[in-house]
């Protein structure tokens, strides 16, 4: 595998430097094969360049305004506080920096060839690299891994969207707006809408359905939208923006009921598209569908049996973890001879919302829908940290069970810390625990996550 072929420069050519890629390229290139990675923007990807690093990074610097006043509960009494934003974007940056030195020496210590250039496909086997200083080049691949991400989609018939930023430059914004609108309800829109308010801005978070987080539990979905509200986030569902026009060094907007927002900042967060245009994917044979996902099968395979895609190109389960997870089992079945794939059926996951979610397994709609019964058990409660103090911030636990197996379909948390919780309930029902193990599992106590222990339907 490792020999040069006469025919190819690279066993692997990766297009894409993010997570899935670089997880692929490391991996293959230590089983032997002859690896080349491109990337046109920064190493690491949107995870570690602007998206779940830097945005938890923001979301802790947010939570102290909360912090600072929870403190006088305590015995404490701060000082009058203050906060730079231009210190915070200056200490992330750095962080952010960092880690992405750490992904180009990983990649360099396993033998992995990188390219900071945009990579299209000239045909099926040759890419063209269009490196940054302006030079071309083009090498042969025997394969090729397409893990380039996805992008900010934005609704293009909103005269003035153009005046919007995205999560991308959200990241960069040279000062704290006064005012923002962020437009979206899912993770994004949610985690940004936390992160502005904690730290000062007056937040309105327009949704166009009924309840934010289309696609989560329903009881996690009314009960963040009640906690952010009582945050301050002025949450307007069945809401959306006409038209944007600039007024006076702000923004004007017309809504779609016919009112009028004024503000100093507009964020779209409205979803994100696969990062698969102006490749030369179709022309090289592979075949893209909605929205320009890559079809592959479950090995990751696309119409192209040399071609394979991993991660939010492929619109599959777009998370971080799971583009890892996908270019490693990628690796073992191409350049380990072991043939691997990825489930995708239960993805434990975490919302940065101001409480957090977590949350793994069937919500209580898509439960009843599969079952003909089945067993909910819920309970809310104010954490013992708020029991001193006036912050009425409820946390939220929920269990779904199969009342015929006794098995754990679901679990779904909001409060605080419920990323960490949810990562142990996935392993258990990795397992296949049932109600009666977490029953039979002893608390830890005084914790939030013993309620997952005691809980009564
Ligand atoms: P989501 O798909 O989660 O949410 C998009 C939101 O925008 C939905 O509320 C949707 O409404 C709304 N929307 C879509 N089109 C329009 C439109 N034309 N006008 C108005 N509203 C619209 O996307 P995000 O951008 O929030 O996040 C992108 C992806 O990134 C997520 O799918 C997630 O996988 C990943 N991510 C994960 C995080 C984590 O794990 N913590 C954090 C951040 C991102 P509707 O519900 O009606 O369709």
């Amino acid at each position: 595998m490792s020999e040069k072929s006469e025919n190819h420069d690279y066993d692997l050519f990766v297009i894409g430097a993010g997570s899935g890629g670089v997880r692929a390229a490391r991996m293959a290139s230590e089983y032997g094969a002859r690896v080349g990675i491109a990337e046109e923007y920064r190493i690491g990807g949107t995870c570690v360049i602007r998206g779940c690093v830097p945005k938890k990074l923001l979301v802790y610097a947010s939570h102290f305004s909360e912090e600072f006043e929870d403190a006088a509960a305590f015995g404490w009494s701060a000082p009058k506080t203050s906060f730079s934003w231009a210190a915070l974007i200056a200490n992330k940056d750095k962080e952010i920096a960092r880690l992405s030195d750490i992904y180009v020496k990983n990649l360099k210590r396993a033998g992995v060839e990188i390219h900071q250039a945009r990579a299209v496909l000239d045909d099926p086997r040759r890419i063209r690299l269009k490196e940054k200083g302006g030079g071309e080049k083009t090498v042969r691949a025997q394969h090729i891994l397409i893990a380039t991400g996805a992008t900010p989609f934005l609704p293009k018939d909103v005269p003035g969207v153009e005046y919007a930023i995205t999560s991308n430059e959200a990241f960069h914004l040279e000062e704290l707006p006064k005012r923002i609108v962020i437009v979206g309800g899912g993770y994004i829109a949610v985690e940004f809408a936390g992160i502005f308010n904690g730290l000062g801005a007056e937040t309105i978070l327009l949704y166009r359905g009924e309840e934010i987080l289309r696609g989560f539990d329903d009881s996690l979905r009314e009960a963040l939208h009640q906690e952010m509200a009582k945050k301050g986030v002025d949450i307007r569902v069945q809401s959306d923006i006409a038209r944007i026009d600039k007024a006076n060094g702000a923004y004007r907007l017309a809504l779609k009921d016919n009112s009028v927002l004024e503000t100093d900042l507009v964020m779209y967060a409205t979803g994100r598209v696969p990062n698969t245009r102006e490749m030369g994917l179709e022309e090289a044979g592979v075949k893209l569908g909605k929205g320009g996902a890559v079809v592959v099968d479950e090995y990751s395979r696309s119409a192209m049996s040399h071609i394979f895609a991993v991660g939010d190109a492929t619109n599959r389960v777009n998370l971080t973890p799971v583009a890892i997870r996908e270019g490693a089992a990628f690796a073992e079945t191409v350049f380990n001879g072991r043939k691997r794939a990825v489930d995708h059926s239960l993805v434990p996951s975490a919302v940065f919302s101001q409480p957090q979610i977590g949350t793994v397994g069937l919500t209580e709609e898509k439960a009843r829908a599969l079952h003909d019964e089945v067993d909910v058990y819920e309970t809310r409660f104010r954490a013992l940290k708020h029991a001193l103090g006036t912050r009425d911030e409820q946390i939220l636990m929920k269990m779904i069970a199969d009342p015929k197996s006794g098995k754990v379909l679901g679990v779904h948390i909001l409060g605080s810390e419920a990323g960490e919780m949810i990562q142990l309930a996935g392993v258990a029902l990795q397992m296949g625990a049932t109600k009666s193990d977490f029953d039979a599992t002893i608390a830890v106590h005084p914790t939030s996550a013993e309620e997952l222990v005691t809980l009564k339907r």
